[in-house]
């Protein structure tokens, strides 16, 4: 009694699954602020987030 123990959890699975999506380059990006104003830049740039990895990026319009 209480010998198996399950470790597999189909959670962790599809976590690591979306990350090889994201590693493959394939981003789920979403607008996490539009038209901000970057001052590195000295222009306005458009924030994106990666919902499965939570890397973000910037876009200069
Ligand atoms: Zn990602």
């Amino acid at each position: 009694m209480g010998d198996v123990i399950q470790f597999k959890k189909p959670n962790l699975n599809e976590k690591f699954k979306n990350r090889g999506l994201c590693r493959s380059g394939f981003h789920k990006w979403e607008v996490q602020s539009e038209r901000r104003f970057d001052v590195k830049q000295g222009k306005l740039v458009t924030t994106y987030r990666c919902a499965r990895c939570g890397i973000s990026k910037t876009e200069a319009k």
